[in-house]
């Protein structure tokens, strides 16, 4: 697909899944399990489906999936899936080797998104998983992963992002705004603070990738929002906002986890939001 001067595509680099009761907050089980089965342990499969933007000179990524540094304890509870498809594979698949990326912007920092940012050396360092690359943060979101409460620092993973701070690789961005030629962040506080999704358009279409305001198809109705948000009142308001404006202008919405469905359009039914339409981006 292509969108104002950028050739848009969405890669895969693995699956895992999730408790089927923190993805859906507070509503009753018999109703998520419809949207999305649970499995014999309670959790959801969920995909990492990345955005790669190409044009203007650039190879930008958005968000880098988990990575691979994890224990097999730690693969059994996540249930990591990298045979499916791999950060590395995928991108060999578009014709590109990590340092052929020249931006990564990353929505927000938890291990699901940022995992990929670093990588491990054989010495055991921790150093940028793309050399080349300049890696775009919102500055809200990096202080709050440095500090964040007791309730999600199990999300946020300092082998992820200090290695990109010490670096010298990392543009700390102020609030919402063009932050690459024709890439738009938006930035919102629901999920955690400071995560930004990002925005393309020209005069023709807008894909909006939603990273964790809106995780899957499954999340379209609006209080279907995540037990992990830290302010889900917030969340609701910015569902609320996001859905005026892609319904208006007929947005393509681009889903990070949905396992099957990498985008869609959305309409207002007499049961409230629902999936107008699933797009192919290719
Ligand atoms: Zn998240």
């Amino acid at each position: 697909m292509k969108i104002g001067s950028y050739d848009v595509r969405m890669i895969e680099s693995g699956r895992f899944a999730l408790d089927g009761g923190a993805m859906f907050g507070i509503v009753p089980k018999p109703l998520w399990d419809r949207r999305a089965p649970a499995d014999d342990r309670n959790r959801v499969d969920l995909a990492t489906r990345l955005l790669l933007l190409r044009g203007e000179d650039r190879v930008v990524l958005v968000d880098t999936g988990m990575g691979d540094d994890y224990s097999e304890k730690e693969r059994d509870i996540y249930k990591i899936d990298q045979e499916h498809s791999s950060l590395a594979r995928s991108l060999a698949t578009e014709g590109l080797s990590p340092d052929d990326v020249t931006d990564v912007v990353l929505t927000h920092l938890h291990f699901d998104h940022a995992g990929g940012a670093t990588r491990r050396t054989e010495d055991g360092d921790l150093v940028p998983a793309f050399e080349r690359a300049r890696y775009h943060v919102q500055r809200r979101n990096f202080d709050w992963a440095r500090d964040p409460s007791e309730r999600d620092r199990g999300s946020y993973l300092a082998e992820n992002f200090d290695p990109l701070a010490d670096a010298g690789c990392l543009e700390l961005h102020d609030g919402p705004g063009e932050i690459l030629p024709d890439i738009f962040a938006e930035v919102v506080d629901g999920h955690t603070f400071g995560q930004q999704v990002i925005r393309v358009s020209d005069d023709a279409a807008t894909l909006l990738y939603c990273a964790d305001l809106l995780p899957t198809a499954a999340h379209v109705p609006v209080p279907y929002v995540m037990g992990y948000d830290l302010q889900p009142l917030a969340t609701v308001r910015e569902k609320h906002e996001l859905y005026a404006r892609a319904i208006e202008n007929d947005w393509i919405l681009a889903l990070e986890h949905d396992p099957t469905t990498a985008a869609i359009r959305i309409r207002e039914g007499a049961r409230g939001f629902e999936v107008a339409e699933i797009v192919t981006i290719d």
